[in-house]
């Protein structure tokens, strides 16, 4: 039982931490999406220089990477390659499909990877302290203890 409540003690411990550090990690973010993404659809336009981009409407085109032909849908967040439609990322074929009309591709991810939604996943509080004091038990003489308010007279005459 002490072992159980200790071991549980510490894994509060430990969240309350890494929920308080990543709170102040979002809290000092500069951009609006997470530092792990943020540069991934630029670095993935890059790699795209050399592809031909065919605008089929507005919000689909049709991209040739040199051998291949892939179908772009930004307003679905689709491509045929299926990189974008998994993880929401412009891929390289997406990426170069949004800044042939001079878009910004980083402006074309799920809102998974906003500043807003990180902070949310970690806006609450774990209070380690509130949940050992559920967990331990109250000591019997503590119980049996007969508590009453101080006497009036006797807090008036200390004063
Ligand atoms: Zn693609």
């Amino acid at each position: 039982m002490f072992v159980d409540s200790s071991i549980r003690f510490q894994f509060l411990i430990l969240l309350t931490r890494w929920f308080f550090k990543r709170r102040k990690s979002v809290a000092m973010l500069k951009s609006s999406l997470t530092p792990k993404v943020e540069k991934k659809p630029n670095r993935r336009c890059d790699l795209a220089s050399t592809f031909d981009v065919q605008s089929i409407n507005q919000h689909e085109f049709q991209v040739t990477d040199g051998s291949r032909n892939y179908l772009v849908d930004l307003q679905q967040m689709t491509c045929t390659c299926n990189v974008f439609n998994v993880d929401k990322i412009p891929c390289k074929h997406a990426a170069k499909a949004a800044t042939s009309r001079d878009f910004n591709p980083g402006l074309f991810m799920h809102q998974y990877y906003s500043k807003a939604n990180i902070g949310a996943a970690y806006s609450e509080s774990i209070r380690p302290i509130d949940e050992l004091l559920e967990a331990s038990e109250i000591p019997p003489h503590v119980v049996a203890y007969k508590w009453f308010p101080p006497d009036l007279k006797e807090v008036l005459e200390d004063l």
